[in-house]
Parts: structure tokens; C-alpha cells; sequence
């Protein structure tokens, strides 16, 4: 029918549409059959082995099996014969400008930093991004709409707009160098109003807030002043009546309780000073609260200093600085940071992160995805992604568990029916690996292509 209307408007048109008509003709008879694939459609289905996705105009028009699907003449043909299609990776958690190198500050919030952060990720099959918070307006609220729009290369971008923090509390400035545009810190309920205020004039896709002192399970470390029961509970009440949702930065059990409590929508890390408790668990399933375990955080504090080996791995040298590679190499810093009492505090986090994870997995609490990738030079871009997958596995999750979560479940918890999953009328986002990951989650390492709003993405810099 499509077709059909725009040969009608063709024949009546003047030669001024003519090129533009020639155009959609084109595209709307030219599908594009990727065959003989295994699909992981993103469902939670298992892998479904020789089948044919049906792709025009930058969408999926159909997922069958091979037999039942006939191209018609003039349709592009993709072999994968031996490939094995998964959904575009959608990270829930993020943050994009806040380092180049190994050098972190708010100087590097520039569009050139992001748009080459988005073409990482997008190398590494994560086509989706929520990056939360500590931005900068508008350049934060252009790159979004251009990324949905998709007028440049780089995975697309969703997210928030500042965030709230706490004055000289989290997220720390001096440590991460970000400055007062980045966040907001208001010290009272009036003045946390008005910023929800302003983040939803600029659109953002949701409120973040930090609760959290950021001793990050260190004895002795001087805890940071937390953010004012009062103030948490004007941030969440207000962007409810915006309609938007907050997602809390956590660390620990106790503000996770309170976050859920006070009706906070997501918990943005998962809990790692302690196991997670019924209450907990049947809060978080009352209220419809997702979380984001974000265990690769802690691990990527250690994992380079323990693995020195990992430098000859062309996966992770993809995504690496030279900057970054000269610290991994250097065996001043492996030391230094091995013997870090941050070390031995992370290595017990991810322990409790990975069983509090599958806690609460297991209890059909809503999980999504995420790494906070991007916040640290550490969080390798999109690497982070695919650590966190082993690790979910690590856990306890099958691989197909894991990328479920990363796929249908990650794109779920931000409300994006258009993508997350490989079914008729779904957007195009997708990677296909040389090798099936159902029983080995490493294999989301061996991406062949990357496809993203129906265009095949380059994989090299
Ligand atoms: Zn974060």
C-alpha cells in the first residue's frame, strides 16, 4: 500500500519531487534479507537457529525461519550462514564527556569527547545509551536530538540533564573535577524544586540523585555529607509531577530502603555493603522499582592491575588510549593499586553486587543494564558493557539471561518500546557474532557488524 501511495503521488508530482519519489520507490521494493542467522531476539527466548530477518526502511519487518521466507526480486541478500543475531546492547547507565585519556575533568564535556564516546560504544554492538547526568546544557540537549535523529555516527543518546547532588557531597567534585553547571546542589527543598524545574524545561529524559557518603565500603574513609531527607523527598515528588522518574545512586542497603521508600523509580547501582532482605525485595516488586547492578564498576577498579595480560586482547585494545595502555603497562601503577585499600573494598562489592543481583533476579524484581561506563577513564566505553555480561553470568545468569537484560530488559526500563527486541516493526538495532553466545557469553567479543536505525555502522575508528 505504501508503495502503492507514493507511485500515485509520483505520477501527479512535478519534477521538482521526481528525485525524492524515485527514492521511495526504491527503498520501499528493495527489503533487505539477512539469512540462514541464529536469532537471541531479546524476548528471553532461547537462540532460534536458522532464520531470515526481514529489514526495510531502517526497521524489522519480520523474524522467520528460513523456509518461510521468499525475497522478492531486486531484495538484498546477507548470507550469515555460522552468525548469530542479538538486539542492539542498550546500557542504562552511562556518562559521556567526562574524561579523554586519562585525564577527567569538565573541560572534556565537548561534542567532539561525546560523539567519539558514541562511536565506541557503537563498535562494541551498544547502540543505545542513558548516560546519568553530570551534563551540560544545552550541548547535552543538541547531541540527544541529533543522536535520535541519527545525524551523526555513535550509539543514540538518552539521559539526564545536570542531576541533583549534594553540596560538597556526591557526586564529589574535586574528585571528578565537574563543575557547577554539571550538577545542580541544592541545599533546600525550594531550591531542589527549582532544579527539577530546570532539568524539565531542557527536557531530560529523567532526574538522577546521589544518596550516598562514597566510602565505597573503605574503613576509616571520611564519609561525605549525604543528601537532606527533606530534599529528596521535594527532587521526587516534583519530577513525579513532571512525570518524570528519578534514578538514585546507592551504594548501600539502608539508602536503598529509604530510596525505595520515598518512591524512587530506579535504583542506578546495585546494593553492595550487605545481602538485600525480603523487604527490600518486596518493596522494589510493590512499586515497579527497576535496578541497575552496575558490577563492573567496582571490578574495573582491579581488573586491569590483576590482568596485565589483557593488552594483547585486540578486543579491549579497540577501545583503549594510548594514554590508558601506558598506565595498564605499567607495572609502578599495577602495584600501587593492587596494595589501594579501594582494592580490597571493590573485590568484596562485586562479590556481594553479583549475589544481591541474583537475589533479586531470582525474586522477579525488574533488572536492567548498565556500567557506569564513561564516569572514570577505567569505565572503558562499551568494554564495560561486555565485562558486565560476564560477570552477570559470573553470577549466576545464563548468557542468554544476561543478554536479555541488556536488550528487551535494558530498553524496558527506559520505556523504549521501539527498540531492546528483534520483532516485526522494531527498529533495525542490531550486531551479528561470529559465534553464538548461548553458552559462552564471551562471544558478544566477536562482532561482525553493527547495525543501528538500518545502516550498517563502520567498526574502525
Ligand atoms: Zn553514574
Amino acid at each position: 500500500m505504501k508503495s502503492l501511495t507514493f507511485r500515485a503521488v509520483c505520477l501527479t508530482s512535478l519534477s521538482l519531487l521526481a528525485a525524492g519519489c524515485a527514492h521511495e520507490e526504491a527503498t520501499s521494493s528493495n527489503q533487505t534479507f539477512f539469512e540462514h542467522v541464529s536469532v537471541i531476539d531479546g524476548s528471553g527466548a532461547a537462540a532460534q537457529p536458522n532464520m531470515t530477518v526481514i529489514m526495510q526502511d531502517g526497521k524489522i519487518v519480520s523474524v522467520t525461519p528460513d523456509a518461510s521466507a521468499t525475497p522478492p526480486a531486486g531484495a538484498t541478500i546477507v548470507d550469515l550462514t555460522g552468525k548469530t543475531m542479538i538486539p542492539g546492547l542498550v546500557s542504562d547507565h552511562v556518562h559521556v564527556g567526562l574524561y579523554e585519556g586519562t585525564d577527567v575533568g569538565s573541560k572534556h564535556f565537548t561534542r567532539n569527547v561525546i560523539l567519539r564516546q558514541l562511536q565506541q560504544y557503537e563498535r562494541y554492538g551498544v547502540t543505545t545509551v542513558v548516560a546519568l547526568g553530570v551534563t551540560r546544557s544545552p550541548l547535552f540537549d543538541d547531541l540527544r536530538r541529533e543522536q535520535h535523529a541519527e545525524q551523526n555516527p555513535g550509539a543514540d543518546l538518552f539521559g539526564v540533564d545536570q542531576g541533583i547532588g549534594v553540596p560538597g557531597g556526591a557526586p564529589p567534585a574535586a574528585m571528578m573535577h565537574v563543575d557547577d553547571e554539571q550538577v545542580l546542589r541544592p541545599a533546600t527543598p525550594e531550591a531542589a524544586r527549582a532544579a527539577v524545574d530546570k532539568m524539565a524545561s531542557e527536557g531530560t529524559d529523567l532526574v538522577k540523585i546521589w544518596v550516598d557518603t562514597f566510602t565505597n565500603g573503605v574503613a576509616g574513609k571520611a564519609p561525605m555529607p549525604v543528601m537532606s531527607p527533606d530534599v529528596v523527598k521535594a527532587v521526587i515528588t516534583r519530577s513525579h509531577e513532571h512525570d518524570l522518574r528519578v534514578a538514585a545512586h546507592i551504594h548501600d542497603l539502608h539508602y536503598a530502603r529509604e530510596m525505595v521508600a520515598d518512591h524512587a523509580d530506579i535504583l542506578a547501582h546495585g546494593v553492595r555493603d550487605t545481602a538485600v532482605d525480603a523487604a527490600l525485595i518486596n518493596a522494589m516488586k510493590s512499586g515497579g522499582v527497576w535496578y541497575i547492578p552496575t558490577i563492573s564498576l567496582d571490578e574495573s577498579i582491579y581488573f586491569y592491575a590483576d590482568n596485565p595480560d589483557i593488552l594483547s586482547d585486540p578486543e579491549l585494545t579497540h577501545g583503549l588510549s594510548s594514554e590508558l595502555r601506558n598506565r595498564f603497562a605499567d607495572a609502578g601503577w599495577r602495584k600501587k593499586t593492587l596494595a589501594d585499600p579501594q582494592t580490597a573494598a571493590a573485590r568484596k562489592a562485586v562479590v556481594m553486587n553479583e549475589h544481591n543481583l541474583f537475589t533479586l533476579y531470582t525474586a522477579g524484581v525488574n533488572i536492567g543494564f548498565g556500567t557506569d561506563s564513561g564516569a572514570t577513564p577505567l569505565r572503558i566505553p562499551g568494554y564495560a558493557e561486555h565485562r558486565e555480561l560476564r560477570l552477570l553470568v559470573q553470577a549466576g545468569l545464563t548468557p542468554v539471561q544476561a543478554l536479555t537484560l541488556a536488550t528487551g530488559q535494558a530498553a524496558a526500563l527506559m520505556h523504549l518500546s521501539d527498540r531492546g527486541v528483534l520483532a516485526a516493526g522494531k527498529r533495525a538495532d542490531f550486531v551479528i557474532l561470529d559465534a553464538d553466545p548461548s553458552n559462552d557469553i564471551g562471544a558478544v567479543d566477536r562482532i561482525s557488524q553493527v547495525w543501528r536505525g538500518g545502516r550498517q555502522m563502520s567498526l574502525t575508528q
